[in-house]
């Protein structure tokens, strides 16, 4: 008998055999990873089939439900610490970053107040601090960690929408001004979903053509946004994205800047993904021009090594942002409220997990330069492979690779026409993933359907790489066969 049938929690001695028990699983898990398959190989619905029918009525072991992951969750796992996942942003939970969660877990604090946990407010701003301060952003700028850019874009634009002082707010939206945003064809569609959220209506988001790199352009943009003001709309913002989510283009934020300030547009710009290599010296001028903007995400959660959710948001504008957001029920005052940030005027949600614990453990166990050195690690494994893909007769790029993400295809010489190449493409990727050994996804460039390959994770390293570049060639011989 264990001890929760005595009402209670476990007892400590049962919780240190359970945990010792699990970390001993958890660095076994990873030693073997490397061996494992990629993706599982189930039917849909095979995982809950062998999940009891109804609730367990009486408890078990914690010992017993350890061994159960083995049997009734590894099954169905797609492991992206993989060091060959290299499907959309190639993610990793390192180790410093998951005892940081552990203890988020363990702590289990609610930080919407400073007072309902001081650490935790006062650590998130100074980790916030320390990334603005690797990224090279400017002291103006003000941080606050949410879970997603989803979620971060969404707050970009209610204050963009704020700072209009249009009173929707009270009011809503049905006596606004028709309110219209500008992204480009290739931004992240949590940009156009934020827009839903709030009203706007996607059909007021205005996608703005690209470049022959796949870079937002910005005479387009402030054409549109001329055109828009004559026909009675009113601009209110502008989302430019580095690293976009097809190819990781970088628009000209530079460019972009002039355009917003001669219409007094609020700039957000969705770094989620491109904006973590900034922390690499070299690297510091894909935020270029990103110091006049209002806001910025980027997502620690795509390539600083720690689990998902944690997305960091800067602003210039907190003031804007904290007046879109900030309603203090009685029962949420405090002394200290005059003296202090309290982080749940800044957001939706009241409720905030300590979500700083991670970052401050994997900042401070790998240090700036230890983060540089594995970001750029990655960028110069994607720069090899890119050399050979355009050696290769049988393959092409279809973009160019700034960052560590290659978009290339199949293009066998006499094979002209966009739907067989189309048709082979599709096959071929899907008999890559079907080997289980590699996970690529998937875009689509202009009508073509193009294979796309991430690569950051914290375990890859270039033997991976060769041995997925290896497994791509060898399925194409099979597929041409
Ligand atoms: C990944 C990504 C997003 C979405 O990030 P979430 O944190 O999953 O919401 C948004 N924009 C870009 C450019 C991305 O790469």
């Amino acid at each position: 008998m264990h001890s929760t049938h005595k009402g209670g929690d476990a007892s400590p001695q049962e919780f240190r055999q359970a945990a010792i028990k699990l970390i001993d699983w958890l660095t076994n898990h990873f030693e073997t990873l490397d061996e494992c398959p990629v993706l599982p190989d189930i039917e849909p619905g095979s995982i809950r089939r062998n999940l009891e029918d109804g609730a367990p009525a009486e408890g078990e072991s914690m010992l017993k439900l350890i061994d159960d992951i083995e049997t009734l969750i590894m099954p169905g796992m797609t492991h992206w610490n993989h060091p060959r996942f290299f499907a959309y942003f190639s993610i990793s939970s390192s180790a410093p970053a998951i005892l940081g969660e552990l203890l988020s877990a363990a702590f289990n604090v609610n930080a919407m107040l400073w007072k309902t946990c001081p650490s935790a407010t006062e650590l998130e701003q100074q980790v916030m601090q320390w990334m603005r301060q690797m990224l090279g952003l400017p002291q103006e700028f003000w941080g606050i960690l949410y879970d997603t850019a989803s979620v971060s874009t969404l707050h970009a634009l209610a204050a963009a929408r704020e700072e209009l002082n249009l009173g929707i707010r009270e009011n809503g939206m049905s006596d606004a001004p028709r309110l219209t945003l500008y992204t480009s064809e290739h931004a992240h569609s949590s940009v156009e979903k934020a827009a839903i959220t709030l009203g706007i209506g996607s059909k007021h988001v205005r996608k703005i053509p690209v470049d022959d790199r796949f870079r937002m352009q910005p005479q387009a943009l402030d054409q549109a946004i001329e055109l828009d003001i004559r026909n009675g709309f009113k601009p209110f913002c502008v989302v430019a994205t580095v690293g976009t989510t097809s190819t990781t283009s970088i628009d000209p934020v530079p460019e972009i800047v002039p355009v917003c300030e001669k219409h007094n547009l609020w700039l957000h710009v969705d770094a989620a993904y491109g904006g973590s290599p900034a922390i690499i010296p070299e690297f510091r001028h894909v935020l270029d021009g990103c110091d006049r903007a209002d806001s910025i995400v980027f997502n620690p959660h795509k390539w600083l090594f720690v689990p998902i959710d944690a997305s960091a948001f800067y602003t210039r504008k907190p003031h804007i942002l904290k007046q879109a957001f900030s309603l203090i029920p009685e029962y949420l005052r405090t002394n200290e409220d005059d003296q202090v940030e309290n982080l749940m005027d800044y957001g939706i949600q009241l409720g905030r997990r300590f979500r700083a614990l991670k970052l401050w453990f994997t900042i401070k166990y790998f240090g700036q330069k230890g983060l540089a050195e594995r970001i750029k690690k990655s960028i110069d494994m994607a720069q090899e492979l890119a050399l050979k893909i355009d050696e290769h007769p049988l393959f092409e790029r279809l973009a160019p690779t700034p960052f560590s993400t290659l978009c290339f295809r199949a293009h066998p010489s006499g094979w002209d026409e966009q739907e067989r190449l189309n048709t082979l493409n599709k096959r071929l990727l899907d008999r890559i993933n079907a080997s289980r050994k590699l996970y690529l996804s998937h875009t689509s460039l202009q009508g073509n359907f193009v294979l796309r390959m991430a690569i950051g994770n914290i375990h890859t390293l270039p033997s991976h790489v060769q041995m997925a570049w290896q497994d791509i060639q060898d399925c194409l011989r099979e597929e041409m066969a």
